[in-house]
């Protein structure tokens, strides 16, 4: 059997007395886009930032690509071909567009591969082409959005970690964000995205997980999931 690409195993995340994870296990295969729902507070930030070193397990095994990469330093990550889109606001604003991107190519030494993200990123985003020179902080907050996963590309992973990539954005921006992540997708990216905006989420993933107190509350394919009445009510702190 083909292994999954990433593999999540009894994941425990506590900050001191608070259980924010509590035991959960799932995987992504390779070539998926699945989506992590849940409610405010039920997790699905700690679990994105656990997998990505940037909160410590207190329990649990994270493998990506057959690697045991728990609580592995998050500036490995890359290099092993898995990358973190943060939610948009959080680029650097006083740094210009060309200079986030740019760390996004940090430790990659080969030449052509760097030139070859540059090529791909401002052919997917020609706005972040256009204005590379200006402060991150002066792009608008879709703009800024597609910094953040302009970024995460620049190392070509395999597999891109998205943290709430609509927060914030007018439904028109968010409908191209999702585009985008659809469009990845089929250039080959496996996709693991924490969403708020659940319907948009159903609408591009294959499957999702529902995150609720720390655990898993239910999981499926997402048109399933997407079709099923109670799912809002039941999980998703009511509509
Ligand atoms: P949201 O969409 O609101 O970010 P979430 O599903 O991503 O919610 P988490 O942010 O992972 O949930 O939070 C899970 C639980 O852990 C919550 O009870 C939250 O208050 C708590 N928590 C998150 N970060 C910290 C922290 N740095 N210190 C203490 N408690 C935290």
């Amino acid at each position: 059997m083909v292994q999954p690409l990433i593999q999540v195993r009894s994941l425990d995340v506590r900050y001191g007395a608070v259980q924010a994870v509590d035991g959960i296990n799932f995987e992504v295969e390779q070539g998926e886009i699945v989506a992590l729902l849940g409610a405010n507070g039920a997790g699905k930030s700690s679990t994105l930032n656990a997998i990505a070193g940037l909160v410590p397990t207190f329990g649990g095994e994270v493998h990506f690509d057959g690697q045991n990469i728990t609580n592995l330093r998050p500036e490995m990550l890359p290099g092993l071909g898995m990358t973190l889109s943060p939610e948009g606001r959080r680029v650097f604003g006083t740094l210009s567009v060309a200079e986030n991107l740019q760390m996004g190519a940090f430790g990659m030494k080969d030449a052509q591969e760097i030139s070859a993200a540059w090529d791909r990123v401002y052919t997917l985003f020609p706005i972040l082409a256009e204005r590379r020179d200006q402060f991150a902080g002066t792009l608008s907050g879709g703009q800024q959005q597609m910094l953040a996963v302009g970024r995460a590309l620049m190392s070509n992973p395999k597999m891109l970690l998205l943290d709430e990539p609509s927060l914030g954005l007018a439904p028109k921006i968010i409908e191209q964000i999702f585009e985008l992540i659809t469009t990845l997708n089929e250039q080959g990216v496996t996709i693991l995205v924490v969403e708020q905006n659940v319907s948009m989420a159903l609408e591009v993933a294959n499957r999702a997980y529902v995150l609720a107190n720390g655990q898993i509350a239910t999981s499926g394919d997402a048109k399933e999931l997407a079709a099923s009445n109670n799912l809002q009510n039941a999980y998703l702190g009511g509509a």
